[in-house]
């Protein structure tokens, strides 16, 4: 045996595994919400709001993953929700960006009053954060790339401005996940992902982690999720582990179909602007750096013409699915702003890559522009 460290791919798909003959190799979902218990309960599992041996292997993974430990919750809004709760205290601002994930911002504003206020900003504009860093309290919740403008920050840049107000980073690394970004490298104190998109990886299951490696954050979003309740089920947590353990193949797959279609898509007739980190002449050279393995599964694109083309683009499709949510195999799309609440342009058609063949993927939105638009 050689005594080379395992590569963090190899960690995901280890870590967590039984070893002992006649020991399942899997941990199999824990199907109960008591364990036999009595006395002083100190660590030992007595309920299972507080722990569930099904969450440890998924935790252990995602820990390997970026080189620290995991929290899991009931979904990527929960995570949120305790970080959120855990750093906003005794904070006056949370500097969120302004095109990111639109929950996030609904979230933070909810939070008000229990934590600090909403101030949107431009993560690609370093002097507007400084400024603002300069003028609170904050804390600074990062995302890149975004959802859905796919707008890539300087992550370094972000921490050292951050770190320089004393002030707790957070990356919204659910684009990218773990594989193909690093964000406590580049100096977050933490990084939160919707386990419900790429990690988990089949549209089966919502969940998501914060990931960190501050004892006092872990034991305090422990305790947020302990008592907000917000916790993983046993089943959610044995699916998303089985995605987990391919999502490299997976994710490196997606990002060379969704570089060939923005590729592609740039210079279409019908199609005003594409948004891709790995297309985007700006910030390019940046997601290289943050993102050396591929620049992920999700783009968008704006059909020159109305809301109303758009839908009918997305309603031409004969292979991709019409549906929202991003990260699965099957490729899926849908026009942003049919949510309320979305800042995207009316237009914006945002495409989540699969792993089908890529000329597949580029055929049928081909075929899907030159049918739509009336
Ligand atoms: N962060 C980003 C960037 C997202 O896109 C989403 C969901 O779309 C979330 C967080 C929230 O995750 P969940 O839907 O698992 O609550």
């Amino acid at each position: 045996m050689s005594d080379r460290p395992a590569s963090a791919d190899a960690r995901l798909l280890h870590t967590g595994a039984h070893r002992n003959s006649g020991d399942p190799i899997v941990q199999p979902p824990m199907l109960t919400s008591i364990f036999a218990s009595q006395g002083d309960p100190g660590d030992a599992l007595a309920y299972a709001r507080n722990g569930n041996p099904s969450w440890t292997a998924l935790e252990e993974a995602l820990g390997a993953l970026e080189a620290a430990e995991a929290v899991i919750f009931s979904s990527g809004q929960a995570a949120s929700m305790a970080l959120m709760l855990a750093l906003a205290r005794d904070r006056d601002a949370i500097l969120l960006s302004r095109d990111g994930y639109y929950m996030g911002r609904v979230l933070a504003d909810k939070l008000r009053p229990h934590g600090a206020t909403p101030v949107l900003v431009d993560l690609r504009d370093l002097s507007e954060i400084e400024r603002e860093l300069a003028s609170h309290r904050a804390v600074l919740w990062a995302e890149s790339p975004t959802n859905p403008l796919l707008r890539v920050a300087d992550l370094a840049a972000l921490s050292r401005l951050a770190a320089a107000c004393d002030v707790p980073m957070v990356v919204d690394n659910t684009v990218a996940t773990g594989v193909l970004q690093q964000p406590l490298e580049f100096g977050a104190a933490a990084s939160l992902c919707s386990l419900t998109k790429s990690a988990a990886g089949h549209s089966d299951v919502i969940l998501g982690a914060v990931i960190t490696r501050d004892q006092q954050l872990l034991t305090d979003l422990r305790s947020w999720r302990t008592a907000g309740g917000g916790i993983a089920g046993p089943m959610e947590s044995w699916l998303a582990l089985r995605g987990l353990k391919t999502l490299p193949l997976r994710i490196e797959r997606q990002s060379q179909n969704a570089l060939a279609i923005a590729e592609h898509l740039a210079s279409h007739p019908q199609v005003l602007a594409v948004h891709y980190p790995g297309t985007a002449p700006d910030t390019v050279e940046i997601a290289r750096a943050q993102m050396p393995r591929g620049f992920g599964p999700l783009l968008s694109f704006e059909v020159a013409g109305s809301a109303a083309q758009a839908d009918a683009v997305i309603a031409a499709s004969q292979l991709i699915v019409p549906a929202t949510s991003f990260g699965g195999v099957e490729s899926t799309w849908e026009r942003r702003g049919r949510w309320p609440g979305e800042t995207a342009p009316e237009s914006l058609i945002r495409l989540s890559v699969g792993i089908e063949p890529a000329a597949d993927l580029i055929a049928d939105i081909d075929q899907a522009l030159a049918a739509g638009p009336a």
